[in-house]
């Protein structure tokens, strides 16, 4: 199939789970409770995105207060309640990080649970996200191993194994969140892709890497406005995941200063296109959505390509993010219609 929709993977939490609009939001529920209104919750995401026309879906990370903690709440070696506030991302923005205390290990799977009642609840191409290591470790206090890189490789090893364990459930794509390549480029050239390697070396699923500049929440809007007229990190970071073994690169280009040239250096890739602002509230529509897949198709062929939100969801409002992603859908459905009236012609 043309243009396969998906999402950069969360979408906002109802009010009967979690607080709204937070990216560190707290439980409205605990104990049995919390585990039924995560799973309701699920329901909603995965009904939503149907619903839309997305054909990559996720479980909309229903079960995780925080992208990188929620995996993180499943690795042992690290002290939740010894929080160190640091600046993360190079000194973006400021977010209260667990400590690492000892050898970090993974007594069971960490997603099992959440990717198991996914897989009940529908029938569709299913997409599993997980931090990368570098993006953890910008994310976590380190009073153990005393090196970026050791501790990455550590994690490595880690998420090699839950992959496994996640496709061995039933999960199509696994894609690895690491917002940290587009501000550490000279880690990600020494071993960022190194790194990235070692959690999907010899994988049975498909994998995708997501690199972005961020949620929508303040922090960002303002970094984005500091970065000037063209953002040219993606210069600098794509051609480095060209050349990694990963098989799709989720980038974000609607309503950013991202020059669209960018895309050529995936030529070797499937790329997943962002066609939906997060950073935004106003609603696309489904013709914005098609004028940057036409955007995309300058630098890449038809079959590369998969349209996708710019980033995660969690911060936005439900009714803006589900408007979004039915603009999504109802753009790609267009652009599919027209490729294959247009494949019939020949
Ligand atoms: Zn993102």
């Amino acid at each position: 199939m043309l243009f396969p929709t998906t999402i950069a993977g969360s979408l906002p939490k109802p009010p009967w789970l979690a607080e709204t609009e937070r990216l560190w939001p707290q439980w409205r529920q605990s104990g049995d409770a919390l585990a039924e209104a995560m799973r309701d919750a699920t329901r909603v995401a995965l009904f939503e995105e149907e619903h839309a026309g997305i054909d990559v879906v996720t479980d909309g990370e229903q079960s995780r207060q925080h992208f990188v903690h929620g995996f993180v709440a499943g690795v042992e070696g690290i002290d939740f309640s010894k929080k160190v506030r640091r600046g993360i991302r190079g000194d973006r923005y400021e977010a209260d990080c667990p400590s690492v205390v000892s050898p970090i290990s993974r007594p069971t799977s960490v997603h099992a649970g959440e990717v198991r009642f996914a897989r009940s609840v529908t029938d569709r191409t299913l997409k599993i996200t997980i931090p990368g290591p570098m993006t953890i470790v910008d994310t976590l206090f380190d009073g153990h191993y005393g090196s970026r890189r050791d501790l990455a490789f550590a994690f490595a090893d880690i998420i090699h194994d839950e992959i496994l364990d996640l496709c061995a459930l039933g999960v199509d794509v696994v894609q690895l969140d690491e917002p940290a390549f587009n501000v550490f480029f000279e880690e990600v050239n020494e071993w960022g892709i190194d790194a990235l390697n070692a959690c999907i070396r010899d994988v049975p699923c498909k994998t995708a890497v997501h690199v972005c500049y961020g949620y929508g929440i303040q922090a960002n809007l303002d970094w984005k406005h500091s970065l000037g007229e063209k953002w040219d990190q993606y210069d600098i970071v794509l051609p480095m995941l060209a050349r990694s073994n990963v098989d799709q690169v989720a980038i974000e280009l609607a309503g950013s200063r991202v020059p669209p040239h960018v895309l050529a250096h995936l030529k070797t890739k499937s790329v997943a296109v962002g066609c939906i602002d997060v950073a935004s509230d106003e609603i696309e529509r489904p013709e914005d959505v098609i004028r940057t897949i036409e955007t995309a198709l300058e630098y890449l062929p038809p079959e590369a390509i998969s349209p996708t939100t710019n980033c995660g969801m969690a911060p936005m409002s439900r009714e803006v993010a589900y408007a979004k992603l039915r603009a999504l859908g109802d753009g790609a459905r267009a652009m599919r219609t027209r490729y294959t009236a247009a494949t019939a012609r020949r």
